[in-house]
């Protein structure tokens, strides 16, 4: 199963993947996550990529097409992936393309996760992480707080609000998804792999691929 998730930040890619991870036992491949860890561990790319990534402004382009480039081709994807927030700009869609085009790897599905601003502005101001690196459990401060208030029901430690998703980093981020990101639905629609859900519920779109692949 080949996958790739389209949604602005807070349409859920992340918790869609993880149901669809789990029925089909193939890597989610997460540019954001592969990032984060960069950044963590203070490699070049990490280095290069955190300046852009607390703004909220997207990496460069090269940056992440050679961080595909290697994942695509490990031992884990020969059975599939499901690809979350990546692409992320034209470029990126057509050089993926390309690139697929060399490895002999075939798309089944664009899934395009339709949710409405507002709820997306929700989720994201609401939205917190644990601060310990080894955990990093999401809480929602609305739908899913923390049995004891700024602290981890997993490990103890204190959840904060990531770096990225203050009210000006949230504006940022949604309006490079409106300018760069979106663009991508009429790029796979004209390309013919596009299907459009309504994503409300993640555990319904989740369902609703599943039974849209089974056709
Ligand atoms: P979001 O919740 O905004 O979808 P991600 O975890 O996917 O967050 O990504 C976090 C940050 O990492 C982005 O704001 C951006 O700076 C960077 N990033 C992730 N994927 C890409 C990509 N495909 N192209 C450019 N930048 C990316
Ligand atoms: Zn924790």
């Amino acid at each position: 199963m080949r996958l790739i998730l389209l949604g602005a930040p807070g349409a859920g890619k992340g918790t869609i993947a993880n149901l669809l991870v789990e029925e089909f036992s193939i890597p989610q491949i997460s540019t954001g996550d592969i990032l984060r860890s960069a950044v963590k561990q203070e490699t070049d790319i990490g280095r290069k990529a955190g300046e852009y990534m607390k703004r909220g402004d997207l990496v460069p382009d090269s940056t992440i097409m050679g961080i595909m480039e290697e994942r695509l081709q490990q031992p884990d994807c020969q059975k599939g992936f499901v690809l979350d927030g990546f692409p992320r700009t034209i470029p990126q869609a057509r050089e993926l393309k390309d690139l697929l085009l060399k490895l002999n790897i075939y798309l089944d599905m664009v899934v395009s996760l339709d949710v409405p601003r507002e709820e997306i502005m929700k989720r994201l101001t609401s939205r917190r992480t644990c601060s310990n690196s080894d955990c990093q459990a999401i809480y929602n401060v609305i739908s899913m707080p923390p049995k004891q208030e700024g602290i981890c029901d997993i490990c103890g430690s204190e959840i904060i609000q990531r770096e990225d998703e203050t009210e000006t980093a949230i504006s940022n981020r949604l309006k490079t998804y409106n300018e760069k990101t979106a663009p991508l639905i009429e790029y796979y629609r004209k390309e013919g792999n596009l299907f459009t859900v309504k994503a409300l519920q993640s555990r319904t779109v989740f369902e609703e691929i599943v039974r849209k692949l089974g056709n």
